[in-house]
């Protein structure tokens, strides 16, 4: 098996199948060097039992923090409301949000990579085409040493938004681009002075944003968007004004990254072209404003191993694999992209009469019982799919 790019969902799936005994080779153009760009942090509950199944919810745990509150900060009032997710208690093992920067999510995995003898990580490899026979997949990259291949039965492209794998398939990703960027910044401000938990939005209609606390250290994460029309080149002015526009007077905030990025909501017609099969970003895209890009693309991956896994070890027929791309397509289309343009558009497009107000009573009414705020949480359950039902060969067994 060949994984194509070795962001989040590469690294976990290739550790979900190599421990599933599938022999993996995972491609990354990049160095296995940390970015300092702000990337993903948030690391949705519907999430962490995943996690914990591969063996790295622990250490995650441990390097990270732990939340089980969200704050609704109105900036116009000060108002504050309150999700807990321990509403959830019930429902789910892990009733907690994580916050961990995806890079030291991705230090653990490739721990964990490097004690499998299954698994093998090439770095600073970039995949330039991808071919597929009735045998096999060739992978063709840019290798330290020069031109490589590789072949295997198939490929795995997680290799995100501009995906070549998905582009060897002949496949396009299409759908929309908001007009608006968003900004994400690491900040040293002590948010929680003003009455945030350590993760939550500020609601209003010119500066909604999100904003979270990333580590001890007094970092956060404070995320916004501005009109894409607007030069990248100013957005350091723009970025000051709007500090001071919605932190008290006469703090000064030290910005220590940012990181500008187009929104959009797009998705693959297919996640399945013959031995190609896509996951994550490289699959479809969302706006980050619901924290549904991680679990959304987790999911996939997943959902492919245990199909690969119905395939490759009880020679189920490759039908599953269809199901596999139907059913990952489902859940992004009727759940991750209306939920997450809906946030979107409450954080980043809710100029106009009465718009935030109307928010606001919505989420007086959500946050005053303990009820609701579970009915409206567990709709990320709805993220994870259900098992795939296998057809197992007859007299087909249990790996060891
Ligand atoms: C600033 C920011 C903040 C975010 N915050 C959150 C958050 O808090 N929570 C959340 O749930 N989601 C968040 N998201 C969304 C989340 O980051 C993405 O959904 C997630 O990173 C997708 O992971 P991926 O592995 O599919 O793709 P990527 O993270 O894009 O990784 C793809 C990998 O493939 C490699 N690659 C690309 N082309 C090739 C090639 N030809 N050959 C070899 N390798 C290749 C790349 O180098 C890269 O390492 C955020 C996104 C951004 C931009």
């Amino acid at each position: 098996m060949t994984v194509v790019g070795g962001g989040p969902h590469g690294l976990l799936v290739a550790l979900a199948l190599a421990r599933s005994d599938i022999e993996v080779t995972l491609l990354e153009a990049q160095s296995s060097e940390p970015s300092s760009s702000p990337r993903a942090m948030m690391f949705h509950w519907s999430m962490l039992g995943g996690l914990d199944r591969l063996g790295v919810l622990d250490d995650a745990v441990a390097r990270g923090l732990v939340h089980r509150r969200w704050s609704i900060y109105v900036l116009a009032t000060g108002e504050r409301l309150y999700f807990d997710l321990d509403v959830l208690a019930d429902d789910v093992q892990h009733p907690f949000t994580l916050h961990l920067p995806q890079q030291t999510l991705a230090e653990i995995v490739i721990a964990r990579l490097a004690a499998l003898p299954n698994v093998h990580v090439e770095w600073d490899t970039r995949v330039q085409r991808v071919e597929q026979d009735a045998d096999g997949c060739t992978v063709t990259a840019d290798a330290p040493g020069g031109e490589r291949s590789y072949r295997s039965d198939w490929v795995v492209g997680a290799d995100g938004v501009h995906s070549m794998v998905r582009r060897s398939a002949g496949l396009g990703l299409p759908g929309i681009t908001w007009p608006e960027r968003f900004v994400a910044t690491n900040v040293r401000f002590d948010f929680a002075s003003l009455g945030h938990e350590l993760s939550g939005v500020q609601l209003d209609a010119q500066d909604g944003a999100l904003v979270a606390k990333v580590d001890d250290s007094g970092l956060w994460r404070y995320t916004y968007a501005e009109d894409l029309a607007l030069p990248e080149e100013t957005l350091g002015e723009r970025m000051r004004d709007r500090f001071r526009r919605v932190l008290p007077d006469g703090v000064d905030v030290e910005v220590e990254a940012y990181g500008a990025h187009r929104m959009h909501q797009r998705v693959a017609d297919r996640f399945r072209a013959g031995r190609l099969l896509l996951i994550g970003d490289a699959a479809h895209v969302t706006s980050p404003s619901a924290g549904y890009g991680l679990p959304g693309g987790f999911f996939d991956g997943m959902t492919l191993v245990e199909a690969l896994r119905e395939v490759i070890h009880f020679g189920a027929d490759e039908e599953i694999l269809d199901r596999f791309s139907e059913e990952r397509r489902r859940v992004f289309t009727n759940l991750t992209s209306p939920v997450s343009s809906e946030h979107k558009q409450m954080l980043w497009n809710s100029e106009g009469p009465g718009r935030i107000e109307a928010e606001v009573e919505r989420f007086r009414h959500i946050t005053a019982s303990p009820s609701r705020q579970r009915q409206f949480l567990l709709v990320g359950r709805g993220l994870q799919s259900a098992p795939l039902r296998s057809m197992r060969k007859v007299g087909a067994t249990e790996p060891g």
